[in-house]
């Protein structure tokens, strides 16, 4: 694996780390292992909990995060897998990955998460493929402390957090090389970090038309508290954290000095041919994108729930949605239909931008913008993001969440008047199977293809 070696000093401590992983799928059980030495005692071995993915992938991303993340300064870190598909994820796909942005990529958090903390560390990990060298007694040490960590009782917190803004530079490096990368994240990094500028105006718009809504001196970290709303599931949440910070590889992020002419080109939007593809041109004015056709589709639901009018579904107004809802009596109980109307809009909102965002990198990464969804496609894959999301709310408030559970009035609030056949449901529908929402799928109008 071509890796490029970043200047080691004397103080320079090299660790070598193995790492042995066994996973049962049936039995929801997988360990773990960590040799630096054998018989070292700060060898680990780990447990994955209950509700994880229990293959060795999964396994051997925790183990490397862990590992990344408590290595010191001082040190340089190598790691040793047994997945060649992991060693590539975390080597030489990376570039790519982020170009998808992270697309069809397995335990695509995980993967992220552990890029972004190997890439924090101070010298140039290594990241080596067992396959690659002959079996030692290293390996077999792994194992063994995998089978024990197996079946010990405690398990390990899998932990997504990006460990910080750096995997952002990463994501605008994407098309360098690794080398020049890592070069200027560490330079910006011995600069000590800074709001990207991006970010800022970003934060500024917000704040501009959260003011023009009546809500004055919104902070930045109550807007990044806001998109941490528990209404919207944890893709959604990453997704608005990079468009805020500009992190994708879309539009002007293109442009930047040293990328080649066929880079610069991606920066126009290869669907509809028309200016720059920024976020803004992807999600609000794209002529061929299907957003038009999304955003009218909230909206004939929305229109479902409430004659309050449609807002423009701006990317400000988007983050604006996911405010928690504000009270309109003083002091007393927040009226039930005005926080459930909030709750719709904020998942119609953010649920349908992100939806546009995939539509968009399948048209474009998958078929290189020449294959672009169907009206037909399209409206059958909102209808499906919204009735799972529905469905969600519905598994979320089974009695075995305990204390997480969704209050079943907040769910029954947030669809009323949306739902197909709403007449003919029980009062209290979240206990049923396959409730849906009022709009029909579009079938392939009478033509079918024969097999
Ligand atoms: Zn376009």
């Amino acid at each position: 694996m071509p890796r490029v070696q970043a200047p080691i000093g004397a103080d320079t401590v090299e660790v070598r780390a193995t790492i042995g992983t066994i996973a049962f799928k049936e039995t929801q059980t997988t360990g773990v292992g960590i040799v630096r030495e054998e018989n070292d005692p700060e060898n680990i071995k780990l447990r994955l909990p209950k509700g994880a993915e229990h293959t060795n992938r999964v396994g051997e991303l925790v183990a490397t995060k862990l590992l990344a993340d408590r290595t010191l300064s001082s040190e340089k870190l190598t790691v040793e897998l047994d997945s060649l598909h992991t060693v590539k994820d975390l080597t030489i796909n990376v570039s790519e990955n982020e170009l998808r942005g992270y697309l069809g990529v397995p335990n695509e958090d995980l993967v992220r998460a552990t890029v972004a903390s190997l890439r924090y560390l101070r010298h140039e990990p290594v990241i080596v493929w067992k396959g690659d060298r002959s079996p030692n007694q290293r390996d077999e040490a792994a194992s063994a402390l995998a089978d024990e960590g197996a079946l010990q009782q405690d398990t390990v917190e899998i932990n997504t957090e990006i460990a910080n803004g750096w995997t952002l530079s990463g994501a605008n490096l994407s098309c360098l090389t690794q080398a020049t990368a890592y070069k200027l994240v560490r330079r910006h990094k011995s600069k000590g970090y800074a709001e990207r500028r991006q970010t800022t105006v970003n934060l500024k718009r917000i704040e501009a038309m959260a003011q023009e809504k009546g809500e004055a001196n919104l902070k930045a970290t109550q807007i990044w508290g806001s998109i941490r709303s528990k209404d919207i599931t944890r893709s959604i949440r990453n997704f608005l954290w990079l468009v805020i910070h500009d992190g994708y590889m879309v539009g002007d992020n293109w442009l930047k000095p040293g990328f080649n002419a066929e880079y610069q080109e991606r920066s126009k939007c290869r669907q509809c041919g028309q200016g720059t593809e920024t976020m803004t041109h992807i999600i609000e004015k794209c002529s061929a994108s299907g957003q038009a056709q999304v955003w009218n589709l909230a909206r004939e639901l929305w229109g479902m729930r409430t004659n309050k009018p449609w807002p423009n579904a701006t990317l400000e107004e988007i983050i604006l949605s996911t405010r928690p809802t504000r009270r309109e009596k003083p002091k007393g109980k927040m009226l039930d239909n005005a926080e459930g109307e909030a709750r719709l809009l904020r998942i119609l909102m953010t649920e349908s931008a992100y939806l546009i965002w995939k539509i968009r990198c399948d048209a474009v990464i998958k078929h290189e913008g020449q294959q672009q969804a169907t009206g037909i496609e399209i409206h059958n894959k909102w209808l499906k993001t919204i009735n799972s999301r529905l469905e969600l709310d519905s598994i979320l408030t089974r009695p075995k969440y305990g204390k997480k559970a969704l209050k079943k009035k907040v769910v029954l609030n947030t669809w009323r008047g949306t739902l197909r056949d709403e007449g003919n449901l029980p009062r209290d529908w979240t206990g049923r199977y396959g409730v849906l929402v009022g709009i029909e799928p579009r079938s392939k109008d009478g033509r079918r293809r024969g097999r």
